[in-house]
Parts: C-alpha cells; structure tokens; sequence
C-alpha cells in the first residue's frame, strides 16, 4: 500500500515524461536524443548507466542484500509513420512517429526506476534496467551480442507493453506462447516478356504468381496441425507496365507467422515449407524465382512460474482478479530473444478506451493510449520487481 501511493504521486511526471518522449520519436538504432534523455534520468536517480549498442541504455540498482539479477526492459524506438493525431503533444519530428507505445514504455520503467531506487531496503538482488533500441526490426539480438544479459548474469527478464485491443483496466498475462514468430519472404519470379495477344511465345510470371499466393495458403491447412496457428499473408506484388504486355518478372513479398516453437529446429517450420512449393509452382509454370527470407522474430514464450507470478501481482495492483486476461496475438516482438535465453515474462497493459478514442490498432497514424493506465504499469514494474526478488519462484 504504502508504495503504490508513493507512485501515485508521480503521476503528472510520468505523462510528462511520456508526452516528451512522443514528441521527439527517433527511429530504430537513431535514438540518439531519447538514449541522452534515457541517461542522464537515470544518473540523476544516481545510478550509473553504460550504453550497450549505440543507443541502449542499461542501469544498474543494487539492493541491501545479494540476490538474484532481474532484468526490466522497455522499448525506445518510433516508427516512419506522419502523426495524424490533433494534440499539442504531437510528433515534432515530421514522418516519424511513437505510433506503437514505447514512449509510454520507456516512461513507466523511469518512474518504476525512481521509485525503486527509493526502495532498495525493500529487496535482496540487483535490478538491471534495460531501455532497448529498434524493436521494430529486431534491436534485440544486437544488445544480446553485445552482452545485455551479462555483467551481471540476469535470472529473468519482464517486460510491458501497452496495449489498445485490450480494454484500459485489464492486463492480458499468459503463460506459453504469446506473440507470433516471424519471417519474411523477399522474392522475385522470372518468366520470358512477351506480348498478351501470344502468350505462347512467352513465359507468363503473373500467372505463376497468382497460382503461387494461392498454393502456399494450403501450408496451414494441409501441412501443419490446426492447432498450431501459421498465417502466410502478401503484403506487395508488382510486375508489369502495360495491359498487353507479358512482364519479365513479378516481385512479391510478404510476411509469415507462427504461434508455436517454430524456426529452424522446428520440423513443421512453415518458411521452409514455403520455400519447397514456391520453388515448385514457379517451375510448373516454367519459371525460375529468387527468394530471400529473412528471419525476424521467433515466437514469444512467456515462463509459467514467471507468469504466474506476474498475474498474482497484477492481481494486487488492479485489487480485481478479473482485470486479469488472457491475451494471445500473432504480431511479433523480440522481447521473444531474451525470454529464450532466460525465463520471461510479456505483459499486455490494456490502453483501449472508447470514450477517450483510444482503441485504434497499433502502427495507426491516429494510435494514442489511455495515459490513465501507465501508472498501473509502473506498479507493475515495482510490484513485479519486488515480489520476484524477495520470492522463489523460478
Ligand atoms: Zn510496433
Ligand atoms: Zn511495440
């Protein structure tokens, strides 16, 4: 009780922090101005930070006694998206807007950082705060490298995101896989140009893609089990400059998921299945192709101990059991890397409000949460910290 009224009165500093943050978006490994703002926050906390890739930023606080290293992570990048929101805290930046939360992100784990820094008597470890870059395309890995989880050795890692499909009031904790694995596919098929009135002379490509988009969809259905979700989704195709003309080539690309230990261990990977029948349909057709794949995220996996701890302190936090859900989603994320390599856990705090106009979809030039909810994050953070490490969960 006592510490969640000292994070109430924080409230006004957090969304200040968070609306400073959203006016300032940098994208993904040029968060030169956020990583600055990110540091000298902390070293006024007085702890000391290192930078671990160009722009992550990683503190340490160490409590009374030795323990058990946990890692709390927040995201720092923005997007390439022109902010379309009417709010005198909008983007500066024209092109490049916090369109996915981090800055609200980045914004609880400072506070949660103030908060336990005035509360090291109240557990026996260290907490490692970890401000990431790049999330949006797998910034992850490259702290990894770089050692993020050593210096010290982290036991466990937590991580928040805010969340709009979920409605403010709730937080989605589960354990088992949460957020899909992705890979994406670059290709191009190549085919003989010619003109449409003769096709005989030439060697379509279009109709060895269309054939293509629709074969591939039977990977799902036909080659792995239902229960395992896959989505196999075209996001571009393009070929052609005329409607009598037979092209050269038609480029494609697209994206494809999985909710279940997939990559390249798994015999059901989906992207090699993919590989296999686009190599096939383009010969069928007489056609040669390139694919490119590029393996992005592997799916995120919350830790059952871990997550079960998480809902009883979200249990605490919101003072409702129902307020925790269940929330599963195909989008991807590379918290999924850390919780790989340690026992993790990804929360859901729910920042969807009809009446606040809160409820559009991530990425959505109109994205904006319900700032009412970030406290309840920091809580998280605070609450989730010292229960892990006064605990023996895992
Ligand atoms: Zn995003
Ligand atoms: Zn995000």
């Amino acid at each position: 009780m006592q510490i969640s009224g000292r994070i109430e009165q924080y409230r006004d500093e957090l969304i200040t922090l968070r609306r400073s943050f959203h006016q300032h978006p940098e994208l993904g490994f040029e968060e030169h101005h956020t990583a600055e703002v990110v540091e000298s926050y902390l070293k006024d906390l007085g702890l000391t930070t290192r930078r671990v890739t160009k722009t992550g930023v990683v503190a340490l606080l160490a409590g009374s006694r030795p323990g058990r290293v946990l890692m709390l992570r927040a995201d720092m990048d923005a997007l390439p998206i022109n902010e379309e929101n009417d709010v005198d805290y909008r983007s500066r930046n024209p092109g490049v807007m916090h369109a996915c939360g981090h800055d609200a992100h980045m914004a609880m784990l400072l506070i949660a950082a103030k908060v336990l820094s005035h509360n090291k008597d109240a557990f026996a470890g260290t907490i490692k705060f970890v401000f990431q870059p790049n999330e949006e395309i797998a910034g992850a890995l490259r702290m990894i490298e770089e050692g993020v989880l050593e210096h010290p050795t982290v036991d466990a890692v937590m991580g928040i995101h805010v969340w709009t499909p979920v409605e403010s009031g709730k937080i989605g904790i589960t354990a088992g896989p949460v957020m899909g694995g992705l890979d994406v596919f670059k290709m191009t098929i190549f085919g003989k140009g010619g003109h449409t009135g003769v096709p005989e002379d030439a060697v379509d490509p279009v109709i060895a893609a269309a054939n293509l988009i629709q074969t591939v969809q039977m990977i799902q259905t036909r080659e792995i089990s239902n229960l395992k979700s896959t989505i196999i989704m075209f996001g571009r195709i393009s070929g052609g400059t005329k409607s009598n003309i037979i092209p050269d080539k038609v480029d494609l690309e697209g994206s494809i998921r999985f909710l279940y230990k997939g990559g390249p261990d798994s015999i059901e990977q989906p992207t090699e299945r993919f590989r296999r029948i686009a190599e096939q349909v383009c010969q069928t057709h007489r056609c040669t192709c390139r694919i490119e794949i590029i393996h992005e995220n592997i799916p995120l996996i919350n830790h059952s101990g871990l997550t079960e701890l998480a809902r009883q302190t979200a249990a605490e936090v919101f003072k409702d059991r129902n307020a925790v859900i269940d929330n599963v989603t195909m989008a991807s994320e590379d918290f999924s890397e850390f919780s790989q390599r340690v026992p993790g856990v990804f929360m859901f705090l729910g920042a969807g409000n009809e009446k606040k106009g809160t409820t559009l979809p991530h990425h959505n030039p109109r994205f904006n949460i319900d700032e009412d909810v970030l406290l309840n994050g920091v809580a998280m953070h605070v609450r989730g910290a010292l229960n892990y490490l006064s605990m023996n969960v895992v």
